[in-house]
């Protein structure tokens, strides 16, 4: 009987303490909460991300590699425009610069890619380049204009739902021109438009090229050496023709009529609104106003809208009438 109650102590005992054992025992950590079960799946509402549009870029190294867009877009507008215009001014040149990339994508010029040379397609800066441009004000003029591509972004100008020949130049000078005479296309929306450049703010906003007897006779012998031989002492420039915007369309250079685009190549002028005059000693002197072929919108004359107030939509109508700012993917 002793021993029976003995044990029925260490029994009670041992049960006690085993009781006792998760009150005795130290806590543990407050652990994970167990994850919570996946709750059902449901259809999600939210739409699929459409696929970056990427573009083929004709490189200056002559291959062609194909580029996000909208990164390419940022290099465009940083090459092609100060960084110290108008938000508005900046995103009308991003509209313009996707057009013309998705106008050129759309066509067979360079195989359907986009060109790198600003005299051909438009100019496009990598960001080694870009950072040895802008030094010290990298990061702010990056963020001034990757804003006024993302402002705008997958916005174009359409005619007919198809994108538009969105050209653009630097000045015009007062006037802007038609396709047709820089281009010889006939296009709708690009027709001469008043252009608001202020002449005081615009660098080498009129321009004189002057070339001495020498130089000019090696131009000319350059260009055409017989023409110039047979017209040596004779008249030089002749028969000149304007256009109503002011821009020169033809005239006779030593008797041979040529264009008024081949004459600013041929000296080196920065546009083809221009007059001339001989100089004494023999040589010739050119006065040119504006900067660019002068076609579709004009980006002092852009920032010159954008500084009285307007916004990129009225930039964007005034330079390309009747075209309309729509979303990427609704285009043909
Ligand atoms: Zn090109």
């Amino acid at each position: 009987m002793k021993n029976f109650l003995k044990l029925l102590a260490l029994a009670l005992l041992e049960t006690g303490l085993i009781l006792a054992l998760p009150f005795l025992m130290p806590r543990p950590e407050a652990a994970e909460p167990e994850p919570a079960p996946e709750a059902p799946t449901e259809e999600k509402e939210e739409p699929e991300e459409a696929p970056e549009r990427t573009i083929p870029v004709l490189t200056r190294e002559g291959f062609v590699t194909e580029m996000p867009l909208e990164d390419y877009l940022f290099g465009v507008v940083a090459a092609e425009m100060p960084a110290r215009f108008e938000p508005e001014a900046l995103k009308a040149q991003a509209v313009a610069a996707r057009t013309y990339a998705l106008y050129r994508a759309a066509g067979d010029k360079h195989g359907g890619a986009v060109c790198e040379d600003p005299a051909c397609c438009q100019a496009w800066l990598e960001e080694a380049q870009l950072r040895e441009k802008w030094g010290a004000d990298y990061e702010a003029n990056a963020a001034k204009l990757r804003r006024a591509v993302e402002d705008t972004a997958g916005q174009l100008l359409t005619w007919d739902g198809a994108p538009v020949l969105a050209a653009f130049h630097a000045c015009s000078g007062g006037w802007t021109e038609t396709g047709e005479n820089v281009f010889g296309l006939d296009l709708p929306y690009l027709q001469s438009v008043p252009s608001m450049e202020d002449p005081a703010s615009v660098r080498d906003y009129e321009t004189t090229v002057t070339l001495e007897a020498g130089e000019l006779l090696a131009t000319l012998a350059a260009w055409d050496e017989e023409a110039a031989l047979a017209a040596s002492g004779g008249p030089l420039l002749t028969d000149p023709v304007y256009s109503p915007a002011g821009r020169l369309l033809r005239l006779r250079l030593c008797g041979v009529e040529i264009t008024g685009q081949t004459l600013r190549r041929l000296f080196s002028l920065r546009s083809t609104q221009l007059t001339w005059q001989r100089t004494e000693s023999g040589g010739l002197s050119f006065t040119v106003t504006g900067y660019g072929h002068g076609a579709g919108m004009s980006q002092y004359g852009a920032q010159a809208m954008a500084l009285k107030g307007e916004g990129y939509e009225e930039i964007l109508a005034h330079f390309y009438p009747g075209t309309t700012l729509e979303r990427m993917g609704n285009e043909q």
